[in-house]
């Protein structure tokens, strides 16, 4: 393997987003130009703030409030209301697609084409575009069969032809994990891929000639079902669910950050700082929530009705994102108390006491 390949695969740190989303034919399609940013970095100028807010946990608020609005059923569908379409947009239009491609492949093999032709000694050479996800990224290249060469080369015509009868060559096919338990089988090359890729030209679409990931063409292209999207968006959410199993939460947090491998950048003035290379967002977002859990509390909803942010607690116990939510939440219990005079709060009790 061409070691250049290793060193720029280690950096992709970064995630894109188009300008402008789109729902069409149940997938989010993007529009417009493509911007590149450092979940990172946002991540790491909020925790020197003081911020408790994480990307990940505008993900969880999403989920929380497609969940109050819509079925079970409804959301494994995809079949969102209005309203759900445009919360979903809104939050693609500012971090991007979840990455559930790069996520959950683990190869991608395309069927067989001729590569080059030496005219001269009237023979074609033979390869597949081959696609593996390895720690925090892709690495694609063209595999040649040079044995392959010899025996088909006259019959065929140029580059960029499919190869038919493939005889030997490995089947085109994509090897895909499973997002809850991290399982992974052999499955169809179109039946994975076709779903994101719905505005590709159809002929490529036809020869098995998908984007790899994270070539010009498939950022330019890559798009999402609304299924995939939510139930994905709800996986994540999980994690930060206190309600469900601790044994359950851990396996989907580890088939959630499979693919993730740790580096690091060196700033001006031989500054390090740590980073995460992820071949999806969605992998980058559940590493953040591990990191939110073991360097402070466990993410918690905020406890105000009016409020329900999800936030990164300073103390185990705490149950408002913020003072004045703490403060505003005591005195509306307050006035609450005052109306049903039978049961005094404690607080109620203490302030009668004061006048
Ligand atoms: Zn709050």
């Amino acid at each position: 393997m061409n070691p250049s390949r290793v060193s720029q695969a280690a950096v992709q740190t970064r995630w894109w987003r188009a300008g402008r989303y789109v729902v069409q034919d149940g997938a989010i399609r993007p529009k417009g130009a493509t911007t590149w940013y450092e979940p990172w970095a946002t991540y790491q100028d909020l925790w020197a703030k003081a911020e408790r807010w994480s990307i990940a946990s505008e993900l969880v608020e999403l989920v929380r409030k497609l969940e109050g609005t819509h079925s079970d059923e409804n959301l494994e569908r995809g079949a969102l209301t209005p309203e759900g379409e445009a919360l979903v947009l809104g939050w693609c239009e500012r971090f991007g697609l979840l990455g559930l491609l790069p996520h959950r492949a683990l190869t991608i093999i395309e069927p067989p084409l001729v590569v080059a032709s030496q005219s001269r000694a009237r023979e074609n050479v033979v390869g597949v575009r081959v696609g593996w996800r390895v720690g925090g990224t892709w690495l694609n290249d063209v595999v040649r069969y040079p044995e392959y060469r010899s025996r088909v080369g006259r019959n065929l015509p140029r580059r960029g032809t499919l190869v038919v009868n493939a005889g030997t060559l490995p089947k085109p096919h994509v090897v895909w994990q499973d997002l809850f338990e991290g399982f992974a089988k052999a499955v169809d090359l179109h039946a994975a891929l076709r779903p994101f890729f719905p505005g590709l030209d159809q002929a490529d679409r036809d020869k098995g000639q998908y984007p790899l990931p994270f070539e010009q063409r498939f950022v330019r292209f890559y798009s999402e079902p609304v299924a995939a999207f939510c139930t994905a968006a709800r996986q994540l959410a999980r994690l930060v669910d206190e309600s469900r199993d601790v044994e359950e939460r851990k396996t989907n947090r580890r088939a959630l950050v499979a693919g993730v491998n740790p580096d690091e950048v060196t700033e001006e003035a031989g500054v390090h700082r740590w980073r995460w290379a992820s071949p999806s967002l969605l992998g980058t977002l559940a590493t953040m929530v591990i990191l939110d859990n073991v360097a402070s509390c466990p993410m918690g909803v905020c406890a105000w009705d009016k409020c329900g942010r999800v936030f990164a607690r300073r103390q185990p116990r705490q149950k408002f994102c913020c003072d004045t939510h703490r403060n505003t939440a005591s005195v509306s219990r307050f006035r609450h108390a005052e109306r049903e005079p039978t049961k005094p709060s404690r607080t109620s009790r203490r302030k009668k006491a004061k006048r």
